[in-house]
């Protein structure tokens, strides 16, 4: 088990700050690093090896890369495909992050969703079929808090936590799997949630470069680098099931976040057993008041599927996660590959199922299918569309 706290693995290995070093030993990796890497145990961590498999010298070696990390998706995860949609309960925040729509300088009409309202956009998606549901808010903390998510996630499990499910106009059950992803809570609202019926958690670090950090969050809770690192130990000491990380990607060197990221995830496999970690994979997009131009360190496909790869073949037992922000033909290619959980048809505006024209979303989503689109892509590659975890029935 790992004892030492994240911050100072972090720091004791220049992951947080300084990051020169990194760049100087990327760039001296050479392609039998890469075949050395290449045939280390498939699917578990080291360090060395996710360096030599996340350089530039790599990208010579997508396609090996690729095959293997396929074998290892299918191993783990079988011809499975998880499906879940994004349900958004407000726009409001507190925050100033200089990248998202939602930031409080912006001005725009916001809007924030009763919990009906919600029920109601639930109730939209299990007619669809999903049975995996994703609750997004901004750091709203004054509507959307404890109380709020607990009595909806109540209903939205009903049956399973002592609501008629009658009452709501959804079948017993309705959900198999809760998801949140919101503002950072305490390990002790995290246990309340966990208590409730919510059985993961996302949150993003952004970046794990504290100078960048700085830059991109210049007011609000959120700008706290130390205290947002701490958040996924939070939850897995409330003993949630999954856990999800990501850095949203175009703030920094992607090469440098993967090895940060990798080191966080590790962390927590050792620290949580019980968990298990995910990875999402947020590129920037344009928003309200958002170019994305503005933005250094956008990846392109070929950096996005490297990164994805060089994760698999360190992380094999980890849920790789692809939202509407990426292409469908990229999704598409994805899915046979790497990916384990992909959202469809989703809105990211408050109330968008109900209304798609209603309100401004968080990002612009990019694959903009149908959920029955998607899942004929899913059939034709020989992938079951699965719309339960079925993880949590046992
Ligand atoms: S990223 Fe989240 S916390 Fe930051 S401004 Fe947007 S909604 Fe608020």
């Amino acid at each position: 088990m790992s004892s030492q706290s994240i911050h100072s693995i972090l720091a004791h290995l220049h992951l947080d700050t300084d990051r020169g070093v990194w760049e100087r030993r990327l760039s001296e990796v050479t392609s039998r690093d890469v075949e050395a890497a290449l045939a280390w145990r498939p699917g578990t961590y080291s360090q060395a090896k996710l360096v030599a498999l996340v350089s530039p010298a790599a990208e010579e070696y997508l396609e090996p890369m690729a095959e293997l990390a396929q074998q290892l998706t299918i191993q783990r995860f079988g011809r499975a495909m998880r499906l879940y949609a994004p349900v958004y309960l407000s726009s409001y925040c507190v925050n100033r992050c200089r990248y998202c729509g939602f930031n409080r300088d912006n001005r725009f009409t916001r809007a924030r969703l009763t919990v009906d309202e919600a029920v109601a956009e639930a109730r939209i998606l299990a007619a669809e079929g999903y049975r995996d549901i994703l609750l997004v808010s901004s750091e709203d903390k004054a509507y959307i808090d404890v109380p709020y998510l607990t009595e909806l996630a109540g209903r939205l499990k009903a049956g399973a936590h002592g609501v008629d499910p009658a009452a709501c106009g959804l079948q017993p059950n309705a959900f198999s799997f809760i998801g949140i992803e919101i503002y950072q809570m305490s390990a002790e609202e995290y246990k309340q949630l966990f208590a409730a019926g919510v059985d993961g958690v996302t949150l993003y670090q952004e970046t794990y470069d504290r100078q960048v950090y700085a830059q991109y969050h210049p007011g609000g809770p959120k700008a706290d680098y130390d205290m947002r690192l701490r958040a996924p130990d939070d939850m897995g000491a409330a003993g949630m099931r999954e856990i999800g990380l990501g850095v949203l990607l175009g703030l920094a060197d992607w090469r440098i976040e993967t090895l940060a990221l990798a080191e966080h995830a590790w962390h927590l496999i050792r620290r949580h057993w019980q968990s298990r970690v995910s990875f999402s994979f947020p590129r920037l997009r344009s928003a309200c008041g958002v170019s994305s131009s503005e933005f250094p360190h956008l990846l392109t496909d070929k950096n996005l599927v490297q990164m994805m790869l060089a994760l698999r073949l360190c992380f094999s037992d980890s849920g790789i996660v692809l939202s509407t922000r990426e292409p469908a033909d990229l999704r598409d290619r994805l899915m046979g590959l790497v990916v384990t959980r992909i959202s469809a048809g989703s809105r990211t505006n408050p109330g968008g199922y109900t209304d798609p024209d209603t309100n401004t979303g968080q990002f612009n989503v990019v694959d903009s299918r149908s959920p029955g689109e998607v899942v004929a892509v899913i059939r034709d590659k020989g992938f079951d569309p699965v719309w339960k975890d079925w993880d949590s029935s046992f």
